[in-house]
């Protein structure tokens, strides 16, 4: 295709703001997809991303269009919603030379809204302003467009107004398109340079790996490399996808496709990664690629230690198709067997537990997340910390904590309300701005280890569902942290060792140590439940003895009841976890961790 006649493009939008039903209207509009054939979010594949209305994976759709007589090939590219994957959309947006920047018209400007179309300014894409939902009875779509027209800087005229429902500009929307966003340009002759922007395992095909083409021409038969890597693979077949794969004779400049290798692991085929002619190869990569690096780390253990082979089947499984998830093995004294795995971010372990659990019909119990910590021990040497149980013992001369830029968008009534709970969250505010008289963009500086775990259900809770959030990593600083231990009668349990900043420490032992008091049963002793940083004990409780007779219930007589008992209590040993002399159902363990 002559890449005058491409427009590549993509939607972004916070979640909820009708991104896929416009996708969808789209596919129907320029019809590739016929109406009978249209289901609800027909790009979002996978069976969680309906459930939860999110999009994981981003794919690329192909679709014909024509403006005074002459036909365009519109490539949109469908970029994943959520903050764990910033990484990847920054790579969909650089395949596009435009983004559609939507808004629902009844919500108005949103964090994602924001965050999104920072990163499309910084991949210099035209943006073109879109107000959606303007069927919704309270639309207020005058009062939103000057929002987002003072927003990108254009006139209030130039926002477009559309309803993916009922399909009410959608058709001049396509037109704006081609209208107003580049076309692409590249070198013709020059050795070949695609983008991959994402790769997805098929059962069938192995993985299917989605490409914009940048220089030259890849062809089918050519022999492709990896300029991350160096590896080369040869290239079984080439396309597009409009939306089902249609292979062609090759992908030119400005091109968006697909490709398939036969590689059989997206780890070959990486996000970011530039595909080059291995015969004839481009000296310079693209540029912009990374590594996909783990922010949490939790422990993931089976409720029934026979599924431990199980659990790592599906973890094999899943990482052909997730670049990101990284795991090793790791024993728990209170856990017994299980995995420590990373993740890029906390919806991201959700995702993974939910599929584990879900498609591999798994039971799981999953260790309180933390984040990777740099820790200098006294001896200079830095060490890489992913698991509490790795934090060194004794002196320590600093600790290194990941950070994050956080953008909260909130109704200004709550600006104190935020600013109280970021403070408490050890946050610095960067910057403040008006949006509106009624609303505000916070810009925070936070330690990631304090947003991981509940501060979006905090921040929901005080600003009575109106506020939203998004972040990405920022650099790292020196804090002031420590390991907290819990102790079972002088016994270390580690499941529940943690990393927190020193001045949370009490707090931490206090709450972790009431909890288990509630949670063991009484021993025929008396267990004390300490909190210790190193051997310094920080908090207290115990257990109080009592001498359990089961058969005392009895009344005499009855040898069968008695029998029964006895072989009751048995059973319910098996699931009895040591700790030192101390027996605890591992029942305790779960619901101590399960409990916020
Ligand atoms: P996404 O998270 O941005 O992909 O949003 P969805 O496309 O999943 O839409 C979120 C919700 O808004 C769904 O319940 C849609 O049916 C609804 N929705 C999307 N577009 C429109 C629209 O133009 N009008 C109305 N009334 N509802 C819409
Ligand atoms: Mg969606």
């Amino acid at each position: 295709t002559d890449p005058s006649l491409i427009r590549n493009f993509c939607i972004i939008a916070h979640i909820d703001h009708g991104k896929s039903t416009l996708a969808d209207r789209m596919l129907q509009s320029t019809g590739v997809v016929s109406s009978r054939d249209m289901k609800a979010q027909y790009l979002d594949r996978m069976d969680i991303e309906r459930e939860r209305g999110i999009t994981i994976k981003s794919q690329a759709v192909r679709m014909p269009w024509e403006v005074d007589g002459v036909t365009y090939a519109l490539n949109m590219i469908d970029t994943p919603g959520h903050v764990d994957f910033t990484y990847e959309v920054s790579r969909s947006l650089a395949a596009c030379e435009g983004a559609i920047l939507l808004v629902d018209a009844a919500q108005g400007i949103e964090a994602q809204t924001l965050a999104n179309l920072y990163l499309a300014i910084e991949s210099d894409l035209n943006i073109i302003p879109v107000l959606n939902k303007i069927d919704l009875p309270n639309a207020q779509p005058e009062k939103y467009a000057l929002e987002l027209a003072n927003l990108i800087g254009c006139e209030v005229e130039d926002v477009l107004k559309v309803s993916g429902k009922t399909g009410e500009g959608v058709e001049d929307l396509l037109d704006e398109v081609i209208k107003q966003l580049p076309a692409p340009k590249g070198v013709a002759d020059a050795p070949a340079r695609a983008m991959i922007f994402d790769s997805v395992y098929d059962t069938y095909r192995g993985v299917v790996t989605y490409v914009r083409v940048v220089d030259g021409m890849l062809r089918p038969r050519e022999r492709i490399q990896m300029m991350s890597t160096g590896t080369t693979h040869e290239l079984l077949e080439i396309g597009v996808s409009a939306p089902n794969p249609v292979p062609s004779k090759g992908l030119g400049v400005g091109e968006v496709g697909y490709l398939i290798t036969g590689v059989k692991d997206v780890r070959q085929s990486k996000v970011g990664d530039t595909i080059t002619n291995s015969i004839k190869p481009a000296t310079e990569s693209l540029g912009g690629y990374e590594d996909p690096k783990p922010m949490v780390f939790s422990g993931l253990y089976p409720m029934d230690g026979s599924d431990y082979p199980a659990l790592r089947d599906a973890l094999d499984k899943l990482q052909l198709n997730d670049a990101a998830l990284v795991y090793e093995p790791e024993t728990s004294v209170a856990l017994g067997f299980g995995f420590r795995v990373g993740f890029l971010g906390l919806l991201h372990l959700e995702i993974t537990r939910e599929r584990l659990e879900a498609e591999f019909n798994l039971d799981l119990i999953s260790t309180a997340p933390n984040v990777v910590y740099e820790v200098m021990r006294e001896d200079k040497v830095m060490i890489t910390v992913t698991n509490p149980s790795e934090f060194p013992e004794g002196k320590i001369l600093e600790v290194h904590e990941p950070l994050v830029s956080a953008t909260i968008l909130a109704p200004a009534e709550f600006i104190g309300s935020v600013m109280e709970l970021c403070q408490g969250r050890r946050g610095t505010l960067r910057g403040m701005d008006y949006l509106s008289e009624e609303r505000v963009e916070m810009r925070y500086t936070l330690p990631l280890a304090e947003i991981v775990f509940d501060f979006f259900d905090h921040l929901k809770s005080r600003t009575r569902g109106y506020a939203s959030l998004d972040w990405k990593a920022d650099g790292q600083q020196i804090a002031d942290l420590v390991k907290v231990d819990i102790l079972l009668q002088g016994e270390q349990v580690d499941a529940f060792s943690a990393i927190t900043h020193r001045d949370k420490a009490y707090a931490y032992g206090v709450m972790m140590t009431g909890k288990l008091r509630e949670l063991i049963p009484r021993q025929q002793f008396e267990v004390p439940i300490q909190a210790a940083i190193g051997s310094r004990i920080i908090a207290r409780e115990s257990i109080r003895a009592i001498r359990k007779d089961v058969l005392a219930k009895c009344y005499g007589g009855d040898i069968s009841r008695k029998r029964k008992l006895l072989e009751k209590q048995k059973a319910g040993k098996k699931r009895m976890k040591m700790v030192g002399r101390v027996e605890v159902p591992q029942e305790a363990f779960i619901a101590a961790l399960s409990t916020g």
